[in-house]
């Protein structure tokens, strides 16, 4: 391949990467409002405090919602040492999934939007010129008072 060829590739996994991660986004929003919705909790302002209980880890932490987090069939938080972390959050609102930059020496995928520190573009072994916003280390969106000011802001008065 030439390197046209092998810029094309690795636009078209980009673009691949970005499309997965929208519907992870998707799936992940649809999939906890089913959870709340079987609790009878519904998306109001006047619910806050119900939704951020009821989106702990401990909460969450269940055999019936291993769809929504993997790690929750071995009772494990994808970050140990975060005490009261919040589930609800999982889809962080700051990720822009769409964002794709092309750079002379690489391709990037995803972006933070309050460009946290605390995240890092991952370089993997099969497209090691595409590179992936991840928030594997970022705690932010697990907090309750995160959650809190989302909603805050979503939820009409
Ligand atoms: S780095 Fe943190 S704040 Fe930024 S998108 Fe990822 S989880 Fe959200």
């Amino acid at each position: 391949m030439n390197s046209e060829d092998i810029r094309q590739e690795e636009l078209r996994y980009a673009r691949e990467l970005s499309q997965s991660m929208i519907e992870w986004g998707r799936d992940k929003q649809e999939a906890l409002l089913k959870i709340l919705e079987k609790k009878g909790i519904h998306l109001t302002r006047e619910n806050i405090p119900a939704i951020v209980r009821a989106t702990s880890f401990d909460q969450m932490c269940c055999p019936e919602n291993i769809h929504y987090c993997r790690l929750y069939s071995d009772g494990k938080q994808c970050h140990e040492h975060l005490q009261n972390l919040n589930c609800g959050m999982c889809n962080c609102p700051n990720y822009n999934a769409k964002y794709l930059e092309e750079q002379a020496q690489s391709v990037l995928v995803g972006k933070c939007r309050i460009q946290s520190r605390q995240g890092h573009y991952y370089f993997g072994e099969s497209y090691p010129r595409v590179g992936v916003w991840s928030c594997e280390e970022c705690p932010i969106h697990h907090s309750e008072e995160f959650l809190t000011e989302h909603l805050k802001r979503i939820l009409p008065g």
